[in-house]
């Protein structure tokens, strides 16, 4: 008698229709599907037999087929501002970071949507580790679960709080991993009552993305992670996506604007004496001229051997008063997680 393997299959990263579907294959009705999707999400069980109100039959069923798909803790870090980062395993061994953030008046997470990645971003350590493969729905999902879960865990989140910001700004190119990470924008939105206005999409400027993202009419952010307004710098900074001009990733975005009546946000990480003199940022200032959008800068977090340095603060503050007065919106973003590699990819390199 020969023996086989019945791959399990994962129930998270399900939508409430699917796990309809699963439920009829199993004998049962549709409805099921919403009190799955009640524990897979918003109750954030981790075993199909905690789901106390399916019949016990349909649940040993279910769990000879399908099992939740939550990841593992393998390591956690906090800062002194309590942004915290874990290192979660997936069942193929690769790692996933993610990064709790919180303040006083929300929680944010910030979620990885591929272990590492092709773009390969001069300053990015996630870059330099190449491309792994793209996250499934279900990663993406469980990261906001385990960040939630953590955070509720350590009294970060008040009893029945919630994370209620996702930034898509962790590894990887989240517009190169579209349909899970729409789907995933879906699963926040419908099942975990995470507001659509409160989701953040980060790209490093993949322009058929955009366009496709600004053809689904939601109204979640888009953010363009620009670094430079100019040509040849862009170039060298993001070799990766070297086939789309910085004039290009603007008409993108201005499609973006008029499509979904939202404003789009521009990041710029100030490298000191690559990208933050006075004359980067007059012409940052002519290049986003008139558009409806919104500029965070970040002053680059020093890492050892990047071969990069962070900006004086004399020149972040140039550099923020001249888009000021060229009427740009402008804000210089919090440095979170000093002392825990919050930029991109570090976690993962030093447990690697
Ligand atoms: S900055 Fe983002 S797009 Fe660039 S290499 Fe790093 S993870 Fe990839």
């Amino acid at each position: 008698m020969g023996m086989f393997l019945i791959t399990m299959q994962k129930l998270l990263g399900l939508s409430v229709a699917e796990l309809g579907a699963v439920a009829v294959e199993q004998g049962e009705k549709t409805f099921r599907g919403k009190q799955i999707a009640d524990w897979l999400y918003r109750k954030g069980i981790h075993h199909v037999e905690e789901m106390g109100n399916l019949p016990a039959a349909f649940r040993t069923a279910l769990a000879t087929r399908y099992m939740v798909g939550r990841s593992t803790i393998v390591k956690a870090a906090q800062s002194r501002d309590r942004t915290f980062k874990l290192l979660l395993r997936a069942d193929d061994g690769e790692l996933i970071e993610t990064v709790g953030m919180p303040y006083t008046d929300r929680f944010s997470c910030c979620v990885s949507t591929q272990a590492g990645c092709a773009v390969n971003c001069l300053f990015c350590a996630t870059g330099a580790g190449g491309f792994k493969r793209n996250l499934t729905a279900a990663e993406i999902t469980d990261q906001v679960l385990t960040v939630g879960e953590y955070a509720s865990g350590r009294k970060m989140l008040k009893e029945g709080g919630r994370v209620s910001h996702v930034v898509f700004m962790g590894m990887g190119e989240p517009m190169l991993n579209y349909d899970a990470v729409l789907k995933t924008v879906h699963i926040l939105n419908t099942e975990m009552g995470i507001g659509m206005r409160n989701i953040t999409i980060s790209t490093i400027g993949y322009v058929p993305g955009i366009y496709r993202l600004a053809g689904e009419h939601l109204q979640l952010t888009l953010a363009v992670s620009l670094h430079t307004a100019d040509q040849e710098m862009r170039r060298k900074l993001v070799p990766g996506m070297s086939r789309y001009s910085l004039s290009e990733i603007i008409a993108a975005a201005r499609d973006y604007i008029k499509t979904t009546g939202r404003r789009v946000t521009f990041e710029y990480c100030l490298l000191k004496d690559v990208n933050d003199s006075k004359d980067d940022a007059i012409r940052l200032a002519a290049l986003l001229k008139g558009l409806n959008c919104h500029v965070n800068l970040i002053p680059y977090n020093q890492v050892e051997g990047s071969g990069f340095k962070a900006p004086e603060a004399k020149r972040v503050a140039d550099f923020f008063t001249i888009l000021e007065a060229s009427h740009i919106q402008v804000t210089q973003r919090e440095q979170r997680g000093a002392g825990i590699d919050a930029a991109c990819g570090q976690l993962r390199r030093r447990s690697a």
